[in-house]
């Protein structure tokens, strides 16, 4: 029922591409009685042959509750995390984002030892290499949350560096360091504050989803919320 405007059309998610609702079909057939969990960052059509949706903030407490198999989808380190944190065995699909992808250990090692007292949060996204030499696994809401709580002064951000700016707007007594300014992702820096202002006079291009794709990725969405 909403007017959904996607400024430019051009902004997609690659880690979104890896998955299509064809090859996931294949997959479910080879696991007919997996629960197949998708992570929000996934078309429609994708969530649409889910059973239940998930977001970082949540995944761990959506698969916590789920018995038997679970095929989840797309992202393998935020699934990996996940196994690791439920203790459950995951059938993961191999997706990634090439955004976290790129921060590599190396790089938070460096800034660990040049910033000792600094704290490092990342997101589930990142390799688990990565995930390993951080103090805290975060969504980019807990990592806002976070910020505001902790007593360091010093936080290395292991995520899209856009956050960054956010950050530091909310906590201006602290400093922020990227763990890597590589991370940085040209989709995302598509949606310009220009292009929502002509998508919001013309109000286009609009998102359109067929009613049969609809209705059975908002089960999958309302079994996350419900
Ligand atoms: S950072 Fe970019 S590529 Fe990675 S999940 Fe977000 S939109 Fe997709």
């Amino acid at each position: 029922d909403k007017l959904v405007l996607l400024p430019d059309p051009m902004a997609g998610c690659p880690l979104a591409d890896m998955v299509t609702a064809e090859a996931l079909r294949r997959k479910k057939a080879e696991h007919p009685g997996a629960t197949v969990v998708s992570y929000v960052n996934s078309y429609a059509d994708v969530k649409a042959e889910s059973d239940i949706c998930c977001t970082s903030a949540n995944a761990v407490q959506i698969v916590e509750k789920i018995e038997g198999e679970v095929l989840f989808v797309p992202d393998q380190y935020l699934g990996s995390y996940v196994a690791s944190k439920t203790g459950k065995e995951l059938i993961l699909w191999p997706g990634f984002c090439h955004v976290h992808m790129s921060i590599l250990p190396q790089e938070v090692e460096r800034l660990k030892e040049k910033n000792p007292d600094a704290e490092v949060v990342v997101h589930p996204e990142c390799r688990p290499e990565v995930q390993a030499l951080a103090d805290q696994v975060l969504s980019t809401g807990g990592m806002c949350r976070y910020a505001k709580e902790t007593d360091a002064e010093v936080i290395i951000v292991g995520t899209e560096v856009g956050i960054i700016h956010r950050l530091r707007k909310e906590n201006p007594d602290k400093t922020f360091i990227p763990a890597s300014e590589r991370a940085v992702c040209p989709n995302m820096k598509r949606i310009t504050l220009e292009k929502v202002l002509h998508s919001l006079e013309d109000l286009s291009p609009r998102l359109e989803v067929p009613e049969q794709v609809r209705v059975r990725a908002k089960d999958a969405l309302d079994a996350m919320v419900g």
